[in-house]
Order: C-alpha cells, then structure tokens, then sequence
C-alpha cells in the first residue's frame, strides 16, 4: 500500500488523482492533502478519504473554521503549510498537483525528505529546473512525470538506451485558438480562451495551452526530465491528440503513445510505476473513430511563446522564473478581464526582455525574480486598470 500526499486535491489533476486512489483502493491511500480555497470540494473529499490524518488550505480563517468541524485532523494554511506536508515523515509518493510556482518549495523539500515525486507541477521544472535535478541527484529520489506529454516520452522511452535518443517530438493540440490567425487574436474573449477543444483542465493552463505558452512550459520541462538538449526537442501540432508525444531513436525508429485523452492513464501510471493497472469506466482508444490524424508545423510567428520558451530554455539562469511569473501574472489579470489576450503575451516578452538575468541562482534569487515579474506585470497594466 503507497500512502500519498497530494498538493491541489479540489484541482482538476487532483480530483482525478483522487478519483484513481478511489478505484485502487488495495494500492494507494491518500494521507495528506492540500486545497486552495474550494472548501466544498474539500469537504467532499475528506468523505470520500477517510484516511486523511493532514490537511492544508490556503487561508488562515478558513483553517480555524475547519479545524472546529474535524478537531481530528492536522490542520495547516499557506505555503507554509504545503511545506509542512512535504516534509511529513509516514508517506511514500508526494502528488504535486497545485498550479504556479508555489509548487516549486515543496517540490524541493519532498526531494530531501527523500519521497518519491509525481509532478503535476511543471512550473517546478520550468522555474527551478536546475534545483530541482540538482536536489534528486543529491537525495537519490526518482520523479515521475503526470503531465500527458512526458509520460508519453517516459513510456516511450522504456527499454531504449539515452544515447540512441535522436530527438522527442512534443504533440499539441493548438489550444482554443488553433485555427485563428494573430489579427483575429485581438478581439477574443476570456469564454472563447477557456474552451479547450480536447481537454478539460484547470483555468490557468487552458489559458497556456491558447498562448502555446504551456507547450514552451513543455519544452523546457522534457529538457530537465529527460536530459535532451533543446536542438532534439521538436513540437509538432496535432490536432486530434490522439498521439500524446513520441520519441525518434537513432535508427530511425518512432515510438508514440497513442490513446484517448484522458489523465487518468498518465496519473495512475506516475503512481503505479512500473506496474501497469487496469483502466476503470472508459473505452479504449479506437481508431475506427479517427480515420485521419492531422499534423501541423507549429509556427514560431504565429506562437512567439513557445519561440521565447526555447530562447529562455537554452539561456537558462533565473528566466525560466521570470517567464513563468510573468505569465501566471498575465494570465490572472487576463482571466479577470483586465488585459486583453494578446497582453499576454506582451507582458511575457517584456519580462523576460527587461528584468536582470542570473546565470546560476540560489533559490532565493528564483523566489525574488518571481516576485520581481509579477510586480514588473502589475505595473505594466498599471495605467488601463
Ligand atoms: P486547477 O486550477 O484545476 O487546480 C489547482 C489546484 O491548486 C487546486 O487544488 C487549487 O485549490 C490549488 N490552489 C490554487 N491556488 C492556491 C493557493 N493560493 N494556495 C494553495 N493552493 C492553491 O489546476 P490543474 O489541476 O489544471 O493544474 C495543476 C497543475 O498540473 C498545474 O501545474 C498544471 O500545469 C499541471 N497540469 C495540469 C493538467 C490538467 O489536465 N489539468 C495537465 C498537465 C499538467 P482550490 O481550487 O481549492 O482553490
Ligand atoms: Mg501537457
């Protein structure tokens, strides 16, 4: 039996991690878990999941409330308190499923703790990418990726040696936006942004997925994972995602991981690992169903985005933590109506552009460059606020 504790339960990673826990209840149960501010969400989960013993949400109040209607739980709040969780002693596999960088501190002390890692989190990996390995090498801790993309790689990538790695080719679906051009990018509105055409995820990374900011966010993140230079990283836009990503060996051999769009596969696989568990409630991927996959270059003019993502990859230092600040603080004011989408990108390349570079940051100089983009994002906008 893995005991778990998972960051962001009431998220869309989350429940579904939670919902995979429910059906094999004889392998996982949940120990700890975090929420942000959906206390309703929490509160179906802690019925749902008896054994939970800790537990976090993001404001003190609510803490104080919750710990009056369960006097038998461990209670904690902010980040301080995913921190916490990170550090428990009687577990064995940290879910790191919250959204944003403040998955990157807990991330890091899950790896001292010596726990193994699933990560949702890639901000992790894109801001503290360099930490991050740094800290599993040092601790000797395995980390398995939930992100669709590379577990597709890491499946692919089974019984092959590194070096006849030629390069990894990253699928995307295009996002919400996929078939308009940059002119028709002006007008469009937060509703339009958050349908995304195969997938239903949370608000943030929907918003990524529109930019192709979060298929940059892949980039860099199969460039930590896998070791691969940025040169063998290719990104191929396909709209079905039917194909989750593939790897192209050197004898020319293509692997790809083929199925229906569903996390559940790639969140039970990170936990299961290297056992394969049988699927519940859902069909196979037929592919009577898809007489025609469709595959498109992925445009570096039309995504500046992604194109800025291989930049910043390569450069590396503290931009991977200006980008990805910059761009949840865009992506917040752009989801309140306060910028438009196309200011998205704006602030992003502006950040990135203008903010003090650091070849090899502490820790410290990450968390103060993602507090200095988000203020750099918030005065930018200053004005038509
Ligand atoms: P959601 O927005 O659905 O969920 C985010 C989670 O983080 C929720 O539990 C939320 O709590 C919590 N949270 C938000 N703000 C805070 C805060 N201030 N303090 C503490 N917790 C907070 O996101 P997703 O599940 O879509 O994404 C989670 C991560 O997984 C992201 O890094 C994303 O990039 C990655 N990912 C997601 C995929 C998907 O299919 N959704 C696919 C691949 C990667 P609450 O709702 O209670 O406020
Ligand atoms: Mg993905």
């Amino acid at each position: 039996m893995k005991r778990i504790v998972l960051l962001g339960a009431t998220g869309s990673i989350g429940t579904q991690t939670v919902d995979v826990v429910l059906h094999h209840k004889d392998e996982f149960c949940i120990v700890g878990l975090s929420a942000g501010r959906n206390i309703n969400k929490l509160k179906e989960l802690l019925e749902l999941l008896p054994n939970v013993q800790h537990v976090c949400v993001a404001d003190e109040s609510s803490m104080e409330e919750l710990k009056e209607l369960y006097p038998n739980k461990c209670w904690y709040c902010g980040d301080d308190g995913l921190k916490q969780l990170a550090a428990l002693q009687d577990y064995d596999i940290f879910v790191d499923a919250v959204v944003g960088f403040r998955g990157l501190v807990p991330a890091l002390t899950a790896i001292k703790n010596k726990k193994i890692i699933a990560l949702a989190n890639k901000e992790s990996l894109v801001a503290g990418g360099p930490l991050v390995k740094q800290a599993l090498k040092e601790h000797g801790v395995t980390l398995y990726p939930i992100d669709s993309e590379h577990s597709a790689i890491f499946q692919c990538l089974q019984g092959n040696t590194h070096d006849s790695v030629d390069k990894l080719i990253v699928t995307a679906s295009g996002g919400s936006f996929r078939d308009l051009n940059r002119e028709q990018l002006k007008d469009v509105t937060v509703e339009q942004a958050l349908k995304h055409p195969n997938w239903n995820m949370g608000g943030r990374i929907t918003i990524d997925s529109a930019t192709m900011m979060n298929k940059g966010f892949e980039v860099i993140e199969a460039h930590y994972l896998f070791d691969i230079p940025y040169e063998k990283i290719d990104v191929l836009i396909h709209r079905e995602s039917a194909i989750h990503s593939m790897v192209q060996y050197n004898d020319h051999a293509i692997m790809a991981q083929i199925g229906t769009a569903d996390m559940r596969l790639p969140i039970q696989y990170a936990l299961s690992y290297p056992k394969r568990l049988t699927m519940y409630d859902a069909e196979p991927f037929d592919f009577l169903k898809y007489s025609t996959l469709h595959f498109e270059e992925a445009s570096m003019e039309r995504y500046p985005l992604l194109k800025l993502a291989y930049e910043v990859g390569k450069k590396g230092g503290n931009l991977g933590a200006i980008m990805n600040a910059a761009d949840e603080e865009a992506v917040r004011l752009f989801l309140n109506k306060k910028i438009s989408f196309l200011d998205i990108e704006t602030s992003v390349i502006e950040a990135v552009k203008q903010l003090t570079f650091i070849q090899d940051p502490t820790l410290e100089d990450i968390i103060n460059s993602d507090l200095t983009a988000r203020e750099f994002v918030k005065n930018m906008w200053k004005g038509v606020m």
